[in-house]
């Protein structure tokens, strides 16, 4: 590919309203941000419960940062390997339910690196249709037969393993808890009946439902009773844990073969002690009951949005704290995008190749600091732009 080409593809891009550019923030709150000197209500964000900015959080990430520095130094495996990246690999492997975890330095490389150790060549994966890029590309590197199954749907899913997983050495079945641009939730408890049916393990990305659902904020796995099932649980630290870095929750095994195996565990610097140290401390405010009752305001108030949104005629989707609402045309989802901006409110477009062809949207992330105030006018602003 030559710079030529590189251009014709932005200009393609552009043409087709689909070109992505970068817009920087001055600072951001929880539920706001600030922009060219604008201070707007922000729906773009995914610190749902505002952990970014909590007190414990914070200070717990500043007392790591006065004591260690700022870089790791190294790979886990040579010298950045900290004794608080174990008291998270701990905690975590208990809000989870599972054995063991270990820590990834994002979602998007925990989950390339886990599944391309997981699988290989001769085996397949079954992956939802919408599952997160970061899955797909992960099974594209392992070099496994990939199958996708119709969006929640495990019929769909018990059909091609009843045709395709007599080939294959061994099969995983993956999905997201909480989708990501669709807000809705899977049918982890029949995904798991079908996989087991099947022989198949499962891996599930709860990096929407972790700190949201569950008790103690575990996801949805352990909201619905059904982690035990679940061989693979990944979730990131980035989301509601209002952090950076990621993890998976598996056997003891599974964690030793992986830090022997996953490249993207093996080769790359550890994630800095104090940004594990935020990490920490999160998932222990995540537990407190005053979370837990933020998360719970937060799901309420999602759903009058959601309610108040579709009885304007808007086409407002999930069952989480995310509300997507469809519109259909790219150009159509930045004219609103851009008509809300001038109403003080910040809502990005959501655009192919992220989400299907003609299915563009305006997705909100609501978030516990959101007010019942910014919520009405949020849905009043877009009620007037259709
Ligand atoms: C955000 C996201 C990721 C990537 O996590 P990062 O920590 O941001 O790299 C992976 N999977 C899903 C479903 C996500 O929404």
């Amino acid at each position: 590919m030559t710079e030529d080409d590189r251009l014709r593809h932005l200009e393609k891009r552009r043409g087709d309203g689909l070109l992505r550019t970068l817009s920087p923030l001055a600072e951001r709150y929880p539920g706001s941000a600030v922009r060219g000197g604008t201070a707007f209500a922000d729906f773009s964000s995914n610190d749902y419960l505002g952990l970014s900015r909590h007190p414990d959080v914070v200070k717990a990430a500043a007392e790591a940062l006065s004591r260690h520095g700022v870089g790791a130094g190294a790979s886990r495996l040579m010298t950045g390997d900290y004794e608080l990246h174990h008291a998270l690999e701990e905690a975590v492997a208990a809000f989870k339910g599972k054995e063991a975890a270990l820590v990834f330095n994002s979602g998007y490389q925990a989950n390339v690196g886990i599944l391309s150790a997981l699988a290989g060549r001769g085996d397949a994966v079954f992956a939802d249709r919408l599952s997160h890029a970061s899955l797909l590309d992960g099974a594209a590197l392992s070099r496994a037969a990939l199958f996708r199954f119709r969006h929640n749907d495990p019929e769909h899913l018990d059909a091609l393993l009843a045709r395709h997983r007599g080939a294959a050495g061994d099969a995983v079945v993956v999905t997201e808890s909480v989708f990501s641009m669709d807000g809705d939730r899977a049918p982890l408890r029949e995904l798991v009946a079908v996989a087991r049916r099947h022989g198949a393990s499962v891996l599930v990305d709860e990096a929407h439902a972790t700190g949201v659902f569950g008790r103690n904020g575990g996801g949805l796995a352990v909201e619905e009773g059904v982690a035990e099932g679940i061989d693979f649980v990944m979730g990131t630290f980035s989301k509601a844990l209002g952090g950076f870095g990621a993890y998976l929750a598996a056997s003891r095994v599974t964690v030793d073969y992986l830090v022997n195996a996953s490249r993207g565990f093996v080769y790359s610097t550890a994630l800095p002690p104090a940004v594990v140290a935020a990490d920490l401390a999160a998932v222990e405010v995540c537990g407190r009951e005053e979370t837990r009752r933020r998360a719970g305001e937060l799901l309420r108030n999602a759903d009058g949005f959601r309610e108040a949104l579709r009885n304007a005629g808007l086409d407002a989707r999930g069952e989480s704290q995310i509300v997507p609402v469809i519109v259909g045309e790219s150009g159509e989802a930045s004219r609103l995008s851009g008509a809300l901006a001038e109403a003080g409110i910040l809502v990005l477009p959501v655009r192919p190749p992220t989400v299907p062809e003609g299915s563009a949207r305006l997705r909100f992330s609501l978030c516990a600091a959101h007010g019942e105030d910014t919520l009405r006018r949020a849905a009043e602003a877009l009620r007037g732009l259709r």
